[in-house]
């Protein structure tokens, strides 16, 4: 325990914020990091409760086999042994690993070096598939990797910002603070808030468009058509840095090219409509952020390479103010995508598909059993467990079956499985229950490591308690079960710096040798030689980073016009609109959205347990608009059942002018466990979009009745 102030990252969102906290009689006491360029010392709600989830209550204190305490010992040895059974009896690929934005990036790394390195099984993904997977697809279709090109500077630079499909007030507080005070200092700053729903960030927008839900590739491709029209395209940059602009254009006209046409689907008028158009063919420096509600969908891929083509369209990229720019939900999801976290990537950045990369990553790793295809992404993943195709699954520090889309369908997986691992903070879970063997990990305050937040910029996380119980840090439980499995020589670390250290190793080996378009020329560089004191030592760094210094030099990317892909160019995709997947009809006629509320987190396992935190908003709840209120007969405060073609619940019916007739929307966050019939996601067909596999979370048919 500690009683001087250390500086640390909070475990919360993306947006990454600086913490310092001490100890005192016991309590930890944080503050924001003033100098922590995130955050400027601001902190959010939940930030400023991050102390109180320190030793607080319901904590998993030791590890379990069916549902008996055991020795460490005892668990790591059956996890090898089990594992290794079904190794020899099934193959490697009915082994399965489901992980967490939680994870740091030390923990993230050993697990998919022993999954897709040493038991030779691709079949290793993370929630982080639920938050921003289409972003990373779309990247890589654009720019040749999955590159976020701006920082958040740049939001004090932009004259134009807008939001799409984020309630940033909310789930991104501190960065809506840095907009707002952005804003105080310059009046001129425009806010467009796009999102179907009047939340608190669309309540302080100088424009809202309240567009129908799932119609953003229209609105886009029409603002392309509209910069095309009024010669507001940056043509040499067209012709110089990208590639297959006439067709993309071709697709947006085809579509978008009657104002009011457009108007008449996106569901607004055309005069919001041209004036957005207008803003964004005028204005010079133009940030658009987006999170959720552009990635969540059948067609997330495609609404991010609408943005993200308006945007080269101008050449309105790499440069200050100026950027399409995703926001990460989770504290290291963007640690988990540089490292490899998902099915369909590997570590640093390398590529499945790119044969000297699979040679490099071997050699590197000194493997022969390197996988050679990318895995099944977290719906497939979970389906696979159903069919009895995945044998084992280890499930990290997150829980599925509140989270994932069609969530009885997850219950039924994890019930018929064979071997189910869960490694949490917490004891009881909604996916613990399904644990044939529950392993205690160490929770924010007790571990330490690295995270990645949404602009790259790569911060510690540091030890301020010992560990509740008998809880262990994540990559020290997997490291235990590689070596039990026999793979002692690769996992043998002494502490969580060794693993960073081959981590940033790897980022910059044989770099050389990748050629002028891989990513990894603008590397890790930087911390290829860190020694253990500077890893503790370590203060926020944005990568990448000049050689041998502790300076960032790439606050952007694409600066110079230089893309990631073959040509060096970057690429138009042509995207046409597509509508969800499962429509409404007469039976289903409303739309359900999902999201967060300001004061829970995830699936409330920690939050939960913050008194403060329940006081916002203390139950699950539905909103729906006054109008559908009378067509349903629906009172304020009434309960009501919300009904889809997969599932039902029961939940309290809020009447808010905020949503629209024809929507509902309700909280992601409660499950069975803490409101026995407030659990959204059970209502969620497991649609998914085809190029990133991320379900279609916002849009779901329902119909309300009085219960
Ligand atoms: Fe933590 Fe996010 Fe709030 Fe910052 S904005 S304090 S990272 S939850």
């Amino acid at each position: 325990m500690t009683n001087t102030w250390v500086k640390t990252t909070c475990a919360f969102c993306g947006v990454g914020c600086g913490i310092e906290a001490r100890v005192n009689n016991d309590k930890v006491i944080v503050r924001g990091d003033k100098q922590h360029p995130a955050n400027f010392g601001r902190l959010c709600s939940k930030g400023m409760a991050l102390g109180e989830i320190v030793n607080n209550k319901g904590r998993l204190l030791q590890p379990y086999i069916e549902g008996k305490t055991t020795s460490w010992q005892n668990a790591i040895t059956k996890i090898a042994t089990d594992f290794k059974q079904v190794v020899d009896h099934f193959g490697s690929e009915a082994i399965g690993f489901y992980l967490s934005g939680q994870l740091l990036t030390e923990d993230y790394y050993v697990a998919n070096k022993l999954m897709k390195g040493f038991i030779g099984s691709p079949n290793i993904d993370t929630n982080s598939r639920l938050c921003m997977s289409s972003s990373v697809a779309a990247h890589k279709r654009a720019f040749g990797s999955d590159t976020v090109p701006g920082c958040y500077e740049d939001l004090e630079k932009a004259e134009l910002i807008i939001i799409a499909g984020a309630n940033l007030a909310w789930c991104h507080p501190v960065l809506y603070q840095r907009i707002i005070a952005a804003k105080q200092q310059a009046p001129n700053l425009k806010i467009v808030v796009i999102d179907p729903r009047k939340t608190i960030t669309a309540q302080t927008a100088d424009l809202h468009l309240a567009i129908e839900p799932g119609t953003d590739v229209l609105l886009f491709n029409g603002l392309l058509h509209y910069l095309c029209q009024g010669n507001k395209l940056n043509n040499h940059f067209i012709r110089q840095y990208t590639e297959g602009f006439s067709l993309a254009l071709q697709a947006a006209t085809n579509e978008a090219h009657d104002l009011l046409f457009l108007a008449k689907h996106l569901a607004i008028s055309s005069d919001l409509l041209t004036q957005f158009y207008r803003w964004f063919a005028e204005t010079d420096k133009v940030v658009t952020l987006y999170s959720q509600g552009i990635n969540q969908s059948s067609c997330g891929t495609d609404k991010v390479n609408s943005i993200l083509n308006c945007h080269l369209a101008m050449g309105k990229i790499g440069k200050p103010g100026c950027g399409p720019f995703s926001l990460t939900g989770q504290p290291n999801a963007m640690g988990g995508r540089e490292v490899g976290g998902m099915a369909n990537s590997l570590a640093a950045h390398l590529e499945f598909n790119n044969p000297q990369h699979h040679e490099l990553l071997s050699r590197f790793w000194h493997t022969s059993k390197l996988v050679k295809q990318p895995g099944l992404k977290a719906v497939d993943l979970f389906d696979a467990v159903a069919k009895g195709k995945i044998k084992a699954i280890w499930i990290m520090g997150t829980n599925p079956v509140v989270s994932m889309p069609n969530s009885q369908h997850v219950i039924t997986a994890l019930k018929n499985c064979p071997l189910v691992v869960v490694s949490d903070c917490m004891l009881e879970t909604d996916t613990n229950q399904y644990a044939d063997i529950l392993l205690p990990a160490t929770d924010w305050g007790e571990k330490s490591g690295m995270v990645t937040n949404s602009e790259r910029r790569i911060s510690r996380q540091r030890t301020l308690v010992k560990p509740a119980g008998k809880a262990k840090p994540d990559w020290w439980i997997i490291c235990e079960v590689a070596k039990q499995m026999g793979f002692y020589q690769a996992f043998n670390y002494e502490n969580e710096a060794d693993i960073f250290k081959e981590y940033a190793k790897l980022t910059a080996f044989e770099n050389d040798a990748l050629g002028n378009n891989s990513i990894r020329d603008l590397d890790l560089s930087l911390l290829t030689d860190l020694t253990t004191q500077e890893y503790h030592d370590f203060t926020p760094t944005q990568w990448p980073a000049i050689k041998n210094t502790k300076q960032s030099n790439n606050k952007r990317f694409f600066a110079d016009g230089k893309f990631y892909t073959q040509t060096t160019k970057a690429q138009f995709i042509t995207v046409s609109y597509k509508p969800p997947v499962t429509k409404t009809n007469s039976t289903y006629p409303l739309i359900l959205n999902t999201g967060r509320i300001r004061d829970q987190w995830h699936t409330m396992t920690r939050t939960s347990f913050i008194p403060k935190l329940c006081t916002h908003i203390s139950e699950p709840y539905v909103h729906l608009n006054p109008l559908d209120a009378t067509t349903f007969s629906i009172k304020h405060d009434e309960l009501v059942q919300l009904t889809s073609n997969i599932g039902t619940l029961i939940t309290k019916a809020k009447v808010s002018e905020q949503i629209l007739s024809g929507q509902v929307f309700m909280p992601m966050h409660w499950t069975r466990m803490l409101a026995s019939s407030g659990q959204v996601s059970q209502l969620i067909n497991p649609n998914v979009d085809p190029f990133s596999g991320q379900p279609e979370s916002k849009y779901t048919p329902v119909t309300i009745s009085p219960w």
